[in-house]
């Protein structure tokens, strides 16, 4: 017999991440990290972080970070809300816009994270199929709806719609609002992000990331680019939820990372080019490779089963991710590493596949 309060429990499935394993000799290639680090001036400023500082509760609008990314994508700091990472500001959006009766749509193959706020949150929601190619198809979301969401590069297939595809579905829904997940934006191909086109429509925001790109995963930091009075519309459930969001330290590393730009690009540069050399290796094995505009690639085995490989990979100390659904079965997603990581990769498929 269970207790009378347990059905009175939200229950939920919870989103579960690639591990992090404690090991430092594995080649930890399952969560998308970037493996060189931020730029060496946030080293400089966390190396003479001064603890009082942790003294006072940290801005609440972290307005320092909010002018620096602002300044940095031409942007006013009113059009700009940075959360947790952009899983905190995903969550928010979900909260503040998909209030609808109508469901909400994202694609059959996407982030996992997106069902799991649904179900949390309580939104109806519906799953669009890819086209063979694991393209989205724009006229699929041409569909009454109660708001769309979809990362562009889309993870974990790597593949990049173009401008005209994501402006198509933005233009096509002018009654809901459309949220485009920008986590590997900076991977892709100069020209693919449509943060401008939050000044053209005002149903748009646009999410991005610390994660990936800038090699702050640990930190915590995310952000929406959308027009001020949807940000003004976050901020009021955010301040109603939790105002003290962003930590001290996270702010001041934070904008002292858009202000190296240099180093950003550099990076970023070595990433897409091991990328290009990863993949020819893995065709020349055989592998069916999706074309990647992200720091991953989604590439199937031909000789053995992706659950196999991953397998031997994790025994071999390299670890990948592996999503056993129906649809990502045949497929393993590989994170970008350092070049000799990626060798030392090429060299055990070589040997097991
Ligand atoms: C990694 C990822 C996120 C979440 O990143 P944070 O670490 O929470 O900023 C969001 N969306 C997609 C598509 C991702 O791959």
């Amino acid at each position: 017999m269970s207790a009378v309060w347990e059905q009175n429990v939200r229950r939920v499935v919870p989103y579960v991440a690639g591990e992090q394993p404690t090991d430092k000799n594995i080649i930890k290639l399952n969560t998308n990290e970037n493996p060189y680090g931020p730029s060496p001036k946030v080293q400089e400023l966390a190396d003479h972080m001064d603890s009082d500082i942790f003294k006072k509760y940290p801005d609440q609008t972290a307005g320092d970070l909010v002018r620096a990314l602002a300044k940095y994508h031409g942007f006013k700091p009113e059009e700009i809300f940075v959360g947790v990472g952009s899983d905190d500001v995903l969550a928010m959006c979900f909260m503040t816009f998909f209030n609808s009766d109508k469901e909400i749509l994202f694609p059959n193959i996407t982030y996992s994270f997106y069902p799991v706020w649904a179900e949390m949150l309580r939104i109806k929601y519906r799953t669009v199929p890819l086209d063979e190619q694991f393209n989205i198809r724009p006229e699929d979301y041409k569909a009454p709806n109660g708001g769309i969401i979809f990362p562009n590069p889309n993870a974990p297939t790597a593949i990049l719609a173009s401008r005209e595809v994501v402006e198509d579905i933005i233009a096509s829904n002018r009654d809901s609002i459309v949220i485009v997940d920008e986590a590997y934006i900076d991977f892709a191909e100069e020209g693919s992000s449509v943060i401008d086109l939050t000044r053209k429509y005002d149903n748009l925001i646009v999410v991005r990331t610390y994660s990936k790109s800038r090699s702050m995963a640990g930190l915590r930091i995310g952000y929406a680019i959308a027009n001020e009075k949807l940000i003004k519309y976050i901020n009021d459930v955010k301040y109603s939820y939790n105002s003290y969001t962003m930590n001290t330290p996270s702010i001041i590393l934070g904008t002292a990372s858009v202000e190296d730009d240099e180093y950003f690009k550099e990076k970023i540069e070595a990433i897409k080019k091991t990328r290009e050399w990863f993949t020819e290796e893995l065709k020349k094995l055989g592998f069916k490779v999706l074309p990647s505009s992200a720091n991953f690639v989604f590439a199937s085995p031909k000789t053995k089963t992706a659950a196999e490989v991953f397998e031997a990979a994790k025994q071999a100390g390299i670890y990948v991710r592996y999503f056993k659904a129906p649809l990502t079965k045949d497929f393993l997603r590989i994170t970008i590493g350092l070049d000799e990581e990626m060798k030392k990769v090429v060299d055990f498929l070589k040997g097991f596949c």
